[in-house]
C-alpha cells in the first residue's frame, strides 16, 4: 500500500504532514517515491491563509477526480486548515462527492480508523448489504494533546527536526484565519517537548526547530510557571552537538528573558523571525497586533545589544485595509531602519469571516505598486547585508545537496543565512567550516573548510 501527501502552508503544515505520513506508515503503508507513482491513498494537507493557497488546494483536490476515476480503491482525504474554515466542509462534501475522508486540524491522528472505515464500507458495499462511508471530522477533541503525545511521526526533513511547542492562537489579528481554523492556544507538557528534542539529537538531528503560532505565548495555560525562556533554557542544557531556531515570535510577547536566554546559549541560534506586518502604528492597531512601531524598534535594539551578528527576518503586508500612502511611507521607512536580513512580503488577502474582510478594500493595482516598491527596496538591503558575509567564515549545516547546482551542497549559517558550497551528499547533516567567497542577493557562496 503506498501513500502520497500533497503539503500546502507552512512549516506546521510541513510537520503534520510529517505526522500524518507517521500514522500511514503505522498502518504499514510506504511513501510513493514521485508523483507518477499509483497512491492507495492521497492526503491534501491544505492552508487557507491566503486566496491564493485555498484556490490551489482546491484546484489540485480537482484534479485527482480523475485518477479517480480511473480506479475507484483510491481513498482521498483532506486535512488542514482549509477544512476547518466555516462551510468548507459542505462545499467539499457536495462539490468534491469523490473526497471520501475531511478531518480538521485536530483530527489528523483519527486518519488511520476513518480509512479503515472507508475500506470496510467498500467492502460491505461490494456485497450490497451497505452504503457508502465518507468521514467529516472537524470537531477540537478535548483529548487533542493526549493523542498528539502518542502520535507517530515519520520525519521528512533531516536533518533538521520540527518539534512543536503550542498549539492554536488566542490573538485574532483581524485580517488572520488561524485562530479560527486552529483554536484556543495549548501548550505541550515542557517534559513532553524536552524529550522529543532530546530524541531527535540522540537519532543524529543537527537543527531542531520549535514550531508554534506564537512560541512567546507558550507555558501560559500550564499551571507550574513554565515559560518560552525557561523552555529555551531547559533545552539549551540537552546534551550533544545540535542548534535550535523557533518560530514564530509575536513582538508583544518577545520577553526580556528570551532574549537573554538567546544570547547565553550557544546551541540556540542567533537567528529570529520577528513578523512586524506595518511599520505604521494606526494599521498595527487595526491589525490588532498589540505592539507599536517604537515598541518593535526597541526591541530589535535589545536583540543586536546582546547578539550583534543576529539574522533578523520579518513578515511584511502590504494593502491592509486601513493602509494609506503614510502609513505605507511608515512601512519602507521601518523597512529601510531596521535592515531586516530577508523579509517575507505579502499582498493583504481577505479571509471570510475576519474583522478585516468586512473592510473597504483597497484597490489591488494600489497594492502591487505598493508591494513592488517594498521588494525592491528588502532585496537592496538583502544584497547590501549578504556582501558583509564575503571574506569569513562561518560553521553551516549541511542541509542538502543543492536542487540548483551540481555537486554543490547547501545549508544555512547560524544566523539563517542561505550558503552554497561543494561538498559531497554524504557530508548532508555535518556542520562545516565555509568561507563566504561571494554574495548574490540572499544567497551566498563559499567554499569548505573542512
Ligand atoms: S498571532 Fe496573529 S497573525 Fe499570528 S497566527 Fe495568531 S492571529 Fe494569526
Amino acid at each position: 500500500m503506498r501513500y502520497r501527501i500533497v503539503t500546502y502552508g507552512c512549516q506546521m503544515n510541513v510537520h503534520e504532514s510529517e505526522k500524518l505520513a507517521g500514522e500511514l506508515e503505522s498502518m504499514g503503508m510506504t511513501a510513493c517515491k514521485d508523483e507518477t507513482e499509483r497512491a492507495d491513498v492521497i492526503v491534501f494537507n491544505t492552508c487557507c491563509i491566503r486566496d491564493n493557497a485555498e484556490r490551489r488546494a482546491l484546484g489540485n483536490i480537482g484534479v485527482v477526480k480523475a485518477e479517480k476515476k480511473r480506479d475507484p480503491d483510491l481513498i482521498i482525504a483532506v486535512c488542514g486548515c482549509m477544512t476547518q474554515q466555516e462551510g468548507m466542509a459542505e462545499v467539499i462534501k457536495e462539490r468534491y462527492p469523490y473526497v471520501d475522508i475531511v478531518l480538521g486540524t485536530r483530527n489528523i491522528f483519527k486518519l488511520p480508523e476513518e480509512i479503515e472505515k472507508v475500506r470496510a464500507a467498500r467492502a460491505r458495499i461490494k456485497k450490497r448489504s451497505d452504503k457508502r462511508y465518507r468521514a467529516f471530522d472537524t470537531a477540537y477533541p478535548e483529548d487533542y494533546l493526549a493523542a498528539d503525545e502518542n502520535a507517530p511521526v515519520a520525519r521528512t526533513s533531516y536533518p533538521n527536526a520540527w518539534v512543536n511547542i503550542i498549539y492554536g492562537c488566542n490573538n485574532f489579528c483581524t485580517y488572520c484565519i488561524v485562530p479560527y481554523v486552529r483554536g484556543r492556544e495549548l501548550s505541550r507538557p515542557m517534559s513532553a517537548v524536552v524529550d522529543e528534542v532530546r530524541r531527535a539529537v540522540d537519532e543524529g538531528y543537527g537543527e531542531i526547530t520549535l514550531l508554534g503560532q506564537n512560541v512567546n505565548s507558550y507555558g501560559h495555560d500550564l499551571t507550574g510557571g513554565e515559560s518560552f525562556e525557561k523552555l529555551l533554557r531547559e533545552v539549551d542544557r540537552i546534551e550533544g552537538k545540535f542548534r535550535v531556531r523557533f518560530m514564530t515570535s509575536h513582538p508583544k510577547d518577545l520577553t526580556d528573558g528570551v532574549i537573554a536566554a538567546m544570547a547565553e546559549s550557544d546551541k540556540i541560534c542567533s537567528n529570529i523571525h520577528l513578523p512586524v506586518q506595518s511599520g505604521s502604528d494606526k494599521v498595527l492597531k487595526d491589525m490588532n497586533r498589540r505592539y507599536t512601531r517604537d515598541r518593535y524598534f526597541s526591541l530589535i535594539r535589545k536583540l543586536r545589544e546582546a547578539m550583534p551578528d543576529i539574522g533578523i527576518t520579518t513578515d511584511v503586508m502590504v494593502g491592509f485595509p486601513t493602509e494609506s500612502e503614510e502609513d505605507f511611507a511608515d512601512t519602507m521607512d521601518l523597512v529601510r531602519r531596521v535592515r531586516f536580513s530577508n523579509a517575507f512580503t505579502f499582498i493583504y488577502s481577505p479571509r471570510k469571516g475576519t474583522p478585516a474582510a468586512a473592510m473597504p478594500q483597497i484597490p489591488y493595482a494600489v497594492k502591487r505598486e505598493r508591494i513592488g516598491e517594498l521588494i525592491k527596496l528588502q532585496n537592496s538591503v538583502t544584497k547590501e547585508l549578504s556582501e558583509d558575509y564575503v571574506g569569513g567564515v562561518f560553521e553551516v549545516l549541511a542541509e542538502d545537496v543543492s536542487p540548483k547546482h551540481e555537486g554543490m551542497l547547501c545549508g544555512r549559517t547560524e544566523s539563517g543565512r542561505l550558503a552554497t558550497f561543494p561538498g559531497e551528499a554524504s557530508r548532508v547533516g555535518e556542520f562545516i567550516k565555509v568561507r563566504v567567497t561571494e554574495a548574490r542577493s540572499a544567497s551566498l557562496f563559499g567554499v569548505a573548510e573542512d
